[in-house]
């Protein structure tokens, strides 16, 4: 169809259309905060502080605190659009912060304390801030950058005001004063669900971090379908402890969803440790839990010490990189806690798929079924996925092809903030996503791997992600990262690095032994090499491009495998 007869054929349907006669609402962040301070205001906000100490809240009282400080920033002279950065761990404080400042029409720049000072003073000054709210641990992370942000007018430390910390830092504000400066209960403004609700940047392993800014309608209409069974499946009835932090991709929207659901919220502050999370499970009965694998590798070994059975976890939502398949098992056999696995981006809200089981899938052996709980899952509603090789062409949908993973959706990226439009999508206009991916014919797509990441061996590719499951899979193994070495004759072959668990007694052959049966021959790394840690980068990805220069010419003139 040429564009011309579009044009004619879009304004000949405009002609005898028929509009729909429903009300026209709009999706806002301040709806969500409106319902749940109406039909949920006492579901309870259970808050971990800096100091270790927990404070309860609800909804209701997060509300009239959230339109107090958009009020308060209302008086402060900010406007609608204007960027306030937070740099909090997850506690009550930050969630006022999320929902007061999209609420109140700004823009609420979640930022990442673990990014390099020279990556926070990039974002604050590409976002340009006008607000920071931060945290107590954070206040020497501030300091530090602070004569190098060039739009930030207020510092505002989320405590009461502290004479000691006030001498230290001049002009600084405390958080419950700056508050009182707004209306309790305030009204929120009138907002248009097209308007900027939040802002989040990508770790930038490469180049400088990039801003995705989401919308009030992306926010809400990701919300609502995050909650429903097939995706992460949460409600009143629910107990939610969102670990993934809410400066990474909203904390996979979790502080909306709850809010729109009327779920507990349990917010665990600084302490990430294995054994806090248990307690903190078992004190206030946490029933699903989200995060990223490394997180709950420190669980399992501390509902082992602890000797806890975590009697109230039903799921664990696990994204963020792959879940290895001996951790699925750990939680499924161990614990009766189901896994939930999940792929997304912070381009993508970040829910791009997650894994439920079809009704067809009953008849399978319990077995048959972990094999299909292993993939990344498939799109929930108002998500599309597609698979394409170097030139773009569409690839088929079988589970073997592999192809560069493309999507689009409504709450995925148009456009990189700050940066000219139309330069973030294909010419298709799909986002790509810089996964190397496969689909299966009923829509379940498996990650293989970044696509700076595979080895190309022989012209043949592996997937580092399969190599790295299995070895993790081995009782002796803490961590595991497969990476690229150049190769005389195959041009590339795995080398798996490997964390051993502490006082584990294994040997490289008996590491290599291991894969013997699980892949092809080729596949298996040409070596083992045991590390101290991983390089991780802010978002705690492992950084392969470290690794590749640190170990990538190990096998050179070695003798062909
Ligand atoms: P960053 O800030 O590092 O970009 P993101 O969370 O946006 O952080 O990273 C997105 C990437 O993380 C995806 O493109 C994918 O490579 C990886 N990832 C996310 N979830 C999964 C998963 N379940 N399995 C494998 N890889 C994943």
């Amino acid at each position: 169809m040429t564009p011309d007869t579009r044009v004619n054929q879009l304004q000949k349907r405009q002609e005898i259309n028929v509009l729909g006669q429903m009300m026209n609402m709009e999706l806002t962040v301040n709806s969500l905060i409106d319902h749940a301070a109406r039909y949920h205001g006492d579901a309870e906000i259970v808050s971990i502080g800096t100091d270790g100490n927990p404070s309860r809240s609800d909804w209701a009282t997060v509300s009239e605190r959230s339109r107090q400080l958009a009020s308060a920033l209302r008086t402060a002279g900010y406007v609608q659009g204007d960027r306030c950065a937070t740099i909090c761990w997850n506690n009550v404080g930050h969630l006022e912060c999320y929902l007061g400042i999209s609420g109140g029409g700004m823009v609420c720049h979640t930022i990442n304390p673990r990014l390099f000072p020279e990556q926070l003073v990039y974002v604050i000054n590409n976002a340009q801030d006008k607000v920071i709210f931060f945290d107590k641990t954070f206040l020497p992370i501030v300091s530090n950058i602070r004569d190098r942000l060039e739009t930030v007018e207020k510092f505002v430390l989320m405590s009461e005001p502290d004479e000691e910390i006030a001498v230290q830092f001049p002009g600084l504000l405390f958080y419950e004063e700056f508050l009182q400066r707004g209306t309790p209960n305030a009204n929120w403004p009138e907002i248009a669900e097209n308007q900027a609700s939040s802002l989040c940047y990508t770790s930038g392993t490469t180049g400088n971090p990039k801003g995705v800014l989401y919308s009030h309608r992306s926010t809400v209409l990701h919300a609502l379908v995050a909650a429903q069974p097939d995706a992460l499946n949460l409600s009143a009835r629910d107990v939610v402890m969102p670990v993934v932090p809410m400066f990474h991709v909203n904390a996979w929207g979790v502080p909306y969803i709850t809010a729109m659901v009327g779920a507990k919220l349990v917010l665990p502050g600084p302490g990430l440790d294995g054994q806090s999370l248990v307690k903190l499970i078992d004190s206030e009965s946490v029933t699903i839990a989200l995060g990223v694998p490394t997180i709950w590798q420190g669980l399992l070994s501390a509902l082992d010490e602890l000797g806890s059975s975590a009697q109230s976890l039903k799921r664990t939502v696990i994204g963020g990189s792959a879940c290895p398949p001996s951790m699925m098992s750990e939680f499924r056999g161990k614990y009766g806690v189901e896994v939930v696995h999940a792929w997304g981006m912070t381009e993508t809200s970040p829910i791009g798929t997650v894994n439920a089981l079809l009704s067809k899938h009953n008849t399978l052996s319990e077995e048959g079924r972990n094999k299909i709980r292993e993939s990344q899952g498939r799109p929930p509603y108002g998500v599309q996925l597609k698979i394409v090789g170097e030139d773009g062409h569409q690839l088929p949908e079988d589970g073997i092809a592999q192809g560069n993973l493309r999507i689009r959706g409504h709450w995925v990226v148009a456009d990189y903030f700050g940066v000219e439009p139309n330069q973030t999508l294909e010419e298709d206009g799909w986002f790509e996503t810089g996964d190397v991916a496969s689909i299966n014919d009923d829509g379940f797509m498996t990650i293989r791997d970044r696509s700076k990441d595979i080895i190309k061996s022989g012209g043949e590719w592996i997937s580092t992600v399969e190599l790295e499951g299995i070895a993790m899979g081995h009782s002796a193994i803490n961590e595991a990262a497969v990476v690229a070495a150049s190769h005389d004759k195959w041009d590339e072959r795995p080398i798996l690095l490997a964390v051993k668990i502490p006082d584990a007694n294994i040997t490289e052959e008996e590491l290599l032994a291991h894969y013997q049966g699980k892949v092809a021959k080729w596949q298996i790394p040409d070596r083992a090499i045991f590390v101290e840690g991983l390089p991780r980068n802010a978002t705690g990805k492992v950084l392969k491009n470290k690794l590749r220069s640190e170990y990538g010419e190990v096998l050179v003139n070695k003798p062909a495998s």
